[in-house]
């Protein structure tokens, strides 16, 4: 039995009825709201493990209800956005959203995302009791000492290399935007800094992803940002 409550905000019926027949089928508990003040209301009588949130809701924009939320709750947020709301989508994550799903999806891309905030989740309760080191398969980073290692070897890493990984290793599982990202690496997020992140982030792959037993630990998403993998 999967114990897990999704709190599910979408005021489109079909799409709503296909995300709850999926959920029902594998074993997930579930709540709906057809808008946002429902959404608001249910959210804090129920304290859901995960929200999945429509961004366009007929009485308040989405970004509104994540804002809202996040005043009191960490509960992870996946937002469902059309395609066309591309900026909508960068504000939900800016936020404090941590993952999308780009309508139309598939069962199968709804049902990873849940699997990936669920062992975020359980992970992030162990790792608070052990946060001075950061381990995800042979990356291990000691934010005592300040230095990153690759399967036992020290990553010879420049200061802002090594701010980017820390930030992206700290928020394990959320796409964090260009702009978030620039803001905490730079303090200011101008267009000049957005092209250094994407050279800073290629210099920091070529380090930790190159090699014959290379695994991904970044994703990138194309126009959005970065995040940093689970690596098992
Ligand atoms: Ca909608």
């Amino acid at each position: 039995m999967n114990k897990f409550l999704v709190l599910v905000v979408e005021d489109d019926a079909p799409v709503r009825n296909l995300i709850t027949t999926t959920l029902k089928t594998h074993d997930y508990r579930y709540l709906t709201a057809e808008d946002g003040e429902n959404a608001i209301l249910q959210a804090t009588s129920h304290n859901p493990d995960v929200i999945l949130l429509d961004l366009g809701l007929p009485d308040m924009d989405g970004v509104e209800v994540i804002k809202k939320i996040r005043s009191w709750s960490n509960t992870p947020i996946i937002v469902i956005s059309a395609r066309s709301e591309d900026t909508d989508k960068i504000d939900a994550l800016d936020a404090g959203a941590d993952d999308y799903l780009t309508k139309p999806f598939s069962v199968e891309e709804l049902l990873a995302r849940l699997r990936v905030t669920q062992r975020h989740f359980a992970l992030m309760r162990q790792e608070k009791e052990n946060d001075t080191v950061f381990e995800n398969g042979d990356l291990k980073i000691d934010y005592a000492a300040g230095c990153a290692f690759l399967a036992g070897t020290e990553l010879h890493l420049t200061p802002i290399e090594y701010k980017l990984l820390c930030l992206l290793s700290r928020n394990i599982g959320r796409v964090l935007t260009h702009t978030y990202i620039t803001q905490q690496v730079w303090g200011s997020s101008w267009e000049n800094d957005v092209a250094s992140l994407r050279v800073f982030m290629a210099t920091l792959r070529k380090k930790l992803e190159s090699g014959a037993d290379a695994k991904q630990y970044i994703q990138t998403h194309i126009g959005v940002g970065y995040r940093m993998l689970r690596v098992e």
